[in-house]
């Protein structure tokens, strides 16, 4: 049956190309996981991460166990990293799907321990990243605490330290000196690991903006000092949008930024449907409480999507949506499931057209930026509020 129209469009060879592109930006040994946390942004899991598997990423990042099991399910042969680690009762759940646990809490270590050795697993056979908490005091471990923690990978355990993992929280920041001192923290993390006689694959360090600001470079020589491999973790970039920079960098641009600027395509586009349009004289008012009021006679248009479905209420005369390749003004309140446009000066609107809320129509296009802007929050918040109902379709 065809559906009520308000849905959403993934190109998935826009993200295999994009993946593909971060890739041609570092060399090997460098890994880059996939973030596909939250429904891939929004973007659907289910499309997201066998296009990135596709396009030849062999580790998959999600937030939690629960994701983690989707994520298997679509992809069993990824690595899947759960980065915001396990919860009481679920170690048995992560060694029946083989996912990599971050980790960083006693309780949580424990946890991966006891669901080991009742499955009967071997010594140094169930794989841990450990988080360093570097300074967002977010999560981690702190540098200066490491000993109970590391006494967990101790001979007999069942766990094995593969990954060494932080989060660079100002990466698009101009100069440097917060990552400079994150990695420098990191560096004495690591350099503790060694002396407890222990050793990890991996470094996992850098998100989008550490990418392209080039301080893969920085983590690279990090990895290289420990004989470590290092991974970065792109998540934004992946869904086609290169994350706002400190505007001192825009006074000497890396190359690579500016490359992504030419080459990543945004993957998703939110589009709904006119419902009808109606003529109204001046006077009319619009919506709940009749925050707008029609000054001369007008056309509205009717459109399939609301704030149930994600589009932000804030957005109530503020904001344009794209009908007939034009910006026609969302006049009134948004209701929960319909919104109203001003198309008094776009010619033959008419039942069926075409409204693009994210994405390009003809010569315009509303980037998540744009939204973002409008609502006063950040593209990462857009997509991820674009409501479960609205239907994600390839295309
Ligand atoms: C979400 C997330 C990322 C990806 O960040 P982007 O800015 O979207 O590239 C990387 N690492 C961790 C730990 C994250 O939680």
């Amino acid at each position: 049956m065809p559906m009520r129209p308000c849905r959403v469009e993934i190109r998935t060879q826009a993200f295999e190309e994009n993946y593909r592109f971060l890739r041609s930006l570092v060399a090997p040994p460098t890994e880059l996981l996939a973030i596909v946390k939250a429904d891939a942004y929004g973007h659907s899991l289910a499309l997201c991460a066998p296009a990135a598997v596709r396009a030849g990423a062999q580790w998959l990042g999600v937030t939690s166990v629960e994701e983690g099991i989707a994520a298997r399910a679509l992809c069993p042969e990824a690595h899947v990293l759960v980065i915001g680690g396990v919860f009481p009762g679920q170690g048995a759940a992560v060694i029946e799907h083989g996912l990599t646990v971050v980790a960083w809490e006693l309780w949580q270590l424990n946890e991966l321990e006891c669901a080991a050795r009742a499955a009967g697993a071997l010594p140094a056979s169930l794989p841990v990243h450990l988080e360093i908490d570097t300074g967002m005091s977010r999560q981690g471990a702190s540098p200066h605490g490491l000993e109970p923690v590391l006494a967990r990978f101790a001979p007999g355990s069942r766990l094995r330290l593969e990954g060494v993992m932080t989060h660079l929280f100002a990466a698009d920041e101009a100069g440097g000196m917060v990552t400079a001192s994150q990695l420098a923290q990191l560096n004495e993390a690591v350099e503790r690991i060694e002396a407890a006689g222990l050793y990890a694959d991996w470094l996992s360090v850098g998100n989008s903006a550490a990418l392209l600001a080039g301080q893969e470079r920085e983590i690279t020589a990090l990895a290289a000092r420990h004989g470590m491999k290092p991974m970065l973790r792109p998540g934004l970039a992946l869904y086609g949008l290169v994350p706002r920079f400190d505007p001192t960098f825009e006074e000497n641009i890396p190359p690579s930024i500016a490359a992504a600027r030419q080459r990543l395509r945004p993957v998703l586009s939110w589009k709904a449907e006119v419902v009808g349009v109606r003529s109204v004289p001046a006077g009319s008012v619009v919506g709940y409480n009749g925050t707008f009021v029609a000054t001369e006679p007008m056309r509205l248009a009717l459109v399939a999507a609301g704030y149930a479905d994600g589009l932000d209420r804030q957005l109530g005369n503020r904001f344009s949506l794209l009908v007939r390749g034009e910006q026609a003004p969302l006049v009134g309140r948004i209701s929960m499931d319909q919104s109203v446009l001003d198309v008094t000066g776009i010619p033959r609107v008419e039942a069926g057209d075409e409204v693009v809320i994210l994405g390009t129509q003809g010569t315009e296009t509303i980037t998540a930026f744009d939204y973002a802007d409008a609502t006063g929050t950040i593209p990462w918040e857009v997509f991820t509020r674009i409501g479960p109902r609205v239907r994600r379709i390839a295309v």
